[in-house]
């Protein structure tokens, strides 16, 4: 008998990745976004058009690649973040995986225009499912500018499952906020089917808080500050009488990057206890910083999750602050509910 085992091909190892990072367009987005972030740009441009089905473009002025650098950049397991296994417990950028641009590029057709500084021209890469279908020399901005189309071009079962156009936006919208808190001091604008959405100048993060939701929230907030030798919390919760019923604004922000935890909410939420009903849901924008020793985000591809070594310690830190908070600020129990 033969032996039957093979390596799978580069482009259908790079599919199969590509299923785990990219869901939707919304994932490409946050993918580029963090890539413009982690490469030290000051201005960042978001463009989508048709939900982001059919283009999705992420121009910065960061740092850009070398040609070689450029080409390197879609293989999988290319990244210029970490070197070893050691730097996944001190990591300060957003990627370290590098696996995004090889799996959109295995399901996309993919152009990119990049040029460092130091380079008086730049390149420009045309990939079109893993293939390189064209490598120039270009005049290009320093900085680098990457389009997104035809998403699921060669997976027709997953273009056929993305959802309307304007739920696809929906998306988008939402990660473009996660990433636009996360980074007050980067300016980022946002254009959809050509009209401009978003056009945010680096300012605070309270700034940023009250571009992004509406003027009207901020009187709706509460500071907190807190630091202590493991962990610095710095953010808002909403006054309890501005809680809603609905989910709602909702943010954690671990070392600059958007997380979900519901362990966290609930400790936000037991710090309202006796200051609203139980069924509502007050906002929160939250950023806590902790060494990244301590934390593991190498969970899920998607890196929205995080473990924390000792969360019993964070838990109670969190509730303390945040109680504490709305108690400097005369927030006290409501005699009346309903209002
Ligand atoms: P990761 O971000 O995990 O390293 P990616 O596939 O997202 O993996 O990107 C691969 C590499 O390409 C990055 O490590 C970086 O060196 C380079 N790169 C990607 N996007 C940009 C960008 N906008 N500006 C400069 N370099 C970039
Ligand atoms: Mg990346």
């Amino acid at each position: 008998m033969p032996d039957i085992i093979q390596l799978l091909p580069d482009h259908v190892a790079n599919q199969i990745a590509a299923g785990e990072v990219v869901q939707r367009p919304a994932s490409v987005v946050k993918e580029l976004l963090e890539n413009s972030i982690d490469a030290g740009s000051s201005i960042i441009k978001l463009i989508v058009k048709d939900g982001g089905k059919t283009l999705i473009q992420v121009v910065d002025d960061g740092k850009g690649m070398s040609v070689t650098d450029a080409r390197l950049s879609f293989e999988r397991h290319a990244t210029s973040k970490i070197k070893s296994a050691q730097d996944l417990f001190n990591l300060h950028t957003k990627g370290f995986r590098g696996e995004a641009l090889a799996s959109i590029a295995a399901i996309a057709h993919v152009d990119m225009q990049t040029r460092r500084e130091e380079d008086e021209v730049g390149t420009q890469l045309k990939i079109e499912g893993s293939n390189v279908v064209a490598q120039e020399v270009t005049v290009t901005p320093k900085g680098t500018s990457i389009s997104v189309k035809n998403l699921f071009f060669n997976i027709p079962a997953r273009r056929n499952f993305l959802k309307s156009d304007q739920v696809e936006l929906r998306h988008i919208t939402d990660e473009f906020h996660r990433v636009a808190l996360a980074h007050p001091e980067i300016g980022f604008s946002f254009y959809n089917n050509g009209s401009e959405h978003f056009n945010l100048k680096s300012e605070s993060f309270r700034q940023r808080i009250v571009h992004i939701f509406g003027s009207k929230i901020n009187e709706r907030l509460v500071p907190l500050e807190e630091e202590t030798e493991v962990l610095k919390i710095n953010g808002f919760v909403i006054k309890p009488e501005f809680a809603k019923k609905s989910r709602g604004e909702q943010f954690f922000f671990v070392n600059g990057r958007f997380i979900k935890s519901s362990y966290l909410h609930h400790a936000v939420v037991a710090a309202f206890e006796g200051l609203m009903r139980a069924e509502m849901r007050p906002a929160y924008f939250i950023k806590l910083e902790v060494d990244p020793a301590t934390i593991d985000i190498n969970i899920h591809p998607t890196k929205t999750e995080v473990k924390f070594d000792d969360e019993h310690t964070l838990y109670a830190l969190l509730k303390s602050t945040v109680k504490h908070s709305l108690g400097q600020f005369n927030v006290t129990p409501a005699l009346d509910f309903e209002r």
